[in-house]
C-alpha cells in the first residue's frame, strides 16, 4: 500500500485495541510501527497487517524497560526522522487490584509502572520526533474509569468498577494529557485522552460489549485530526468525559 508520508507508533499493538488501531491507521494510509515487547508476537501482528496491504513493521518496545524505549526512539529517528502519530495504547489490569481496602501494594506499583510511568517514558522519548512532524498527534488510551468525578458518582454506569490501581493509573495518565497539552500550547502538536468504551479483549476476559473495531474508532479519529484539531480533551464516544 502507498502511504501518505505519515508514520505512527502504536504501543501494545500486537493484539486487542492497539492492533486494530494500527490496522485502521494503516488503512487510512499511515505507515504503522507495531510496538510490542515480545518479538514473535510483534512480528506476527505486523505480518498480518502487511498481508492486508498495510505498511506495518514491528518495533521492539517494552514500557517497563527504558533502554528498549530509547532504542525505539533512536530507530524511528534514523529511519523516519519524525513521528506524526503516537498512540499510547499499551496498558494492564492486575488480578490483585481492587477497592482501596483490598488492592495489593504490589499490584498498584505494577499498574502505575506500566500505565503511567512507562507511558510517560515513551512519550518523553518520542516527543522530539513528534515535534519534528508537521502536525504531531498524541493519543492516550485512557478509560472513563479514570474519571475522579464518575468514581464518586453512584449514578454513573462506571461506579461499580472501583479498581484503585487501574483507575488511578488512568487518572494519572489524564494528568499527563493535560500538562503536556499545556506545555505544547501554541505548537501544532495535540495531546488527548480517549476512552475506547468497554471493549471485548484479553484485558477484561472478553467481557466487554464493543468489538475492537468499534473501540478503535475514536482513538483513530483523534490520531487523524486535521488542522482544526483539539487538544487537552478527555473524551468517550458521544462526547467529553468529566475529569
Ligand atoms: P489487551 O488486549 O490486554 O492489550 C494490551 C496490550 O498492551 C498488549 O499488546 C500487551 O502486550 C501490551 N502491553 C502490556 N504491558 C506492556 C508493556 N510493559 N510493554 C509493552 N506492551 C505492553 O488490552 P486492550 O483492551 O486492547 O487495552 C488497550 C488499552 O485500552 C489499554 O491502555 C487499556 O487500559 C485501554 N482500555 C481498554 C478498555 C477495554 O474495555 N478493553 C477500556 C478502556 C480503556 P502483551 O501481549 O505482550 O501482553
Amino acid at each position: 500500500m502507498t502511504t501518505d508520508g505519515r508514520v505512527a507508533l502504536v504501543t501494545g499493538a500486537n493484539k486487542g485495541i492497539g492492533h486494530e488501531i494500527a490496522r485502521q491507521l494503516g488503512e487510512a494510509g499511515v505507515a504503522v510501527l507495531i510496538g510490542a515487547r515480545d518479538a514473535d508476537r510483534g512480528r506476527v501482528a505486523a505480518n498480518e497487517l502487511r498481508q492486508s496491504g498495510i505498511d506495518a513493521r514491528h518495533i521492539p518496545l517494552d514500557l517497563s524497560d527504558e533502554e528498549s524505549i530509547l532504542e525505539a526512539a533512536r530507530t524511528i529517528g534514523q529511519d523516519f526522522g519524525k513521528l506524526d502519530i503516537l498512540v499510547n495504547n499499551a496498558g494492564i489490569t492486575d488480578p490483585e487490584d481492587g477497592v482501596p481496602s483490598v488492592a495489593s501494594t504490589h499490584a498498584l506499583r505494577r499498574i502505575m509502572e506500566t500505565n503511567f510511568i512507562g507511558t510517560h517514558a515513551v512519550t518523553k522519548a518520542m516527543l522530539p520526533l513528534v515535534k519534528k512532524a508537521p502536525a504531531g498527534r498524541i493519543v492516550n488510551l485512557s478509560s472513563s474509569l479514570g474519571s475522579l468525578a464518575l468514581n464518586g458518582d453512584p449514578t454513573s454506569i462506571y461506579y461499580a468498577a472501583q479498581l484503585l490501581g487501574y483507575n488511578a493509573s488512568k487518572a494519572a495518565l489524564n494528568m499527563l494529557t493535560v500538562q503536556l497539552s499545556e506545555e505544547l500550547r501554541g505548537t501544532t502538536v495535540t495531546v488527548n485522552s480517549v476512552s475506547p468504551g468497554f471493549v471485548k479483549t484479553d484485558l477484561n476476559g472478553h467481557t466487554g460489549h464493543l468489538s475492537v473495531e468499534e473501540g478503535a474508532r475514536l482513538p483513530v479519529e483523534f490520531a487523524l485530526q486535521g488542522a482544526d484539531a483539539v487538544s487537552g480533551q478527555f473524551v468517550e464516544a458521544g462526547g467529553p468525559t468529566p475529569w
